[in-house]
């Protein structure tokens, strides 16, 4: 069988002809060339339609997918057209854009590696270099910007991580629906300004369309979630909740701990600090006697625990109108600000 023969069979384009193909062994390459068919016309890189042609280019070689161990370029002189909205340009090619030296073909193939081994390992292995890998995925990554759909979005959470050293934090936003999971966006920093920009991409219609968004408590995105998401339920999850309540039961042991030292009562706070913050299930023994002690005492500390304990029930309830009741309950002001967390 001919590699012409196979190539046509994978890699057919109208109005071009693979005439001959040559190895030259010393390289290690196959060279094969192409030809505009007879009496097909050039399309104009500009405007993308059929125009006159010009002139012809000298011969440019476009790297295909290497076979068997052998580097495969196609050689091809280049016409270009002289069209009558743009004027005289290079033609459009159906197997590369503008001036890559990779065909289409060749970048998809490396940036579906570049998915599983490391940039580097994949030019090793196709004896490519880490910039032609780089290239073919800045070549996918930008066509599937210009052809992804994002619409309908029914839910969507949002993350932060954090990278480098300190406190520098990229924004994640992603679809979590049962069908469609997937990495939408990620933007720098955790501001107000940098999630915003994630709504301004998609729009008014489908950020008005999301009916769940998931998020931690952290202050900017839950302002931008209430502007912009303006038909959605912010879903707040359980580990986020419980993480603020002990941050804020922490706060207030500290504070009380330092209080009763500077007025020389006895340091009863003191080595308590896990015996409020971790769960009962969890302590040890000796935290548990030290717990129950502690429990004596009218201290604010003491309170704090109890609400907090006590806010475990809100995760038992099966039906929303009973823990509706129990939130309005312990965050109504006609009862006083005691019950308020
Ligand atoms: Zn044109």
């Amino acid at each position: 069988m001919r590699l012409i023969t196979l190539l046509n069979h994978c890699q057919h384009f109208p109005g071009f002809v693979y005439e001959k193909a040559r190895l030259c062994p010393e390289s290690s390459t196959i060279e094969i060339r192409v030809r505009p068919r007879r009496g097909s016309k050039p399309v104009c890189s500009g405007c993308h339609k059929p125009a006159a042609g010009y002139d012809q280019l000298s011969i440019r070689r476009f790297e295909f997918v290497p076979f068997w161990g052998f580097m495969v370029l196609l050689l091809y002189r280049m016409r270009r057209v002289d069209c009558r909205a743009c004027g005289v340009r290079v033609e459009e090619l159906p197997w590369a854009i503008g001036k890559h030296q990779l065909t289409k073909a060749y970048m998809l193939f490396l940036a579906h590696w570049a998915r599983k081994l490391s940039w580097q390992e994949t030019a090793v292995a196709f004896r490519s270099t880490w910039d032609k890998v780089c290239q073919a995925v800045e070549y996918v990554v930008e066509w599937g910007l210009e052809h992804r759909n994002l619409g309908p979005i029914q839910a969507i959470g949002v993350d932060e991580i954090q990278y480098a050293k300190g406190h520098k934090y990229l924004t994640l936003v992603y679809q979590i629906e049962k069908d469609c999971t997937r990495l939408l966006w990620i933007g720098k920093d955790r501001t107000i300004e940098s999630f915003e920009q994630f709504f301004t991409l998609i729009g008014k219609p489908l950020s008005e369309s999301i009916k769940f968004v998931c998020s931690d408590m952290w202050q900017p995105y839950l302002r931008v979630i209430r502007e912009r998401c303006t038909n959605a339920v912010n879903i707040l999850d359980r580990f986020h909740i419980v993480a603020k309540m002990n941050e804020a039961l922490d706060d207030v042991r500290a504070a009380e701990a330092r209080r009763l030292v500077q007025d020389g009562y006895e340091p009863v706070l003191k080595k308590t600090r896990w015996c409020v913050l971790k769960r009962k299930a969890n302590l040890t023994s000796l935290q548990r006697f030290r717990l129950r002690d502690l429990l004596r005492y009218n201290l604010k500390t003491v309170r704090a625990y109890l609400l907090k304990e006590d806010f475990q029930q809100f995760w038992e309830y099966h039906s929303p109108t009973w823990a509706a009741k129990f939130l309005c309950a312990r965050i109504s002001p006609e009862k006083g600000d005691e019950n308020v967390i």
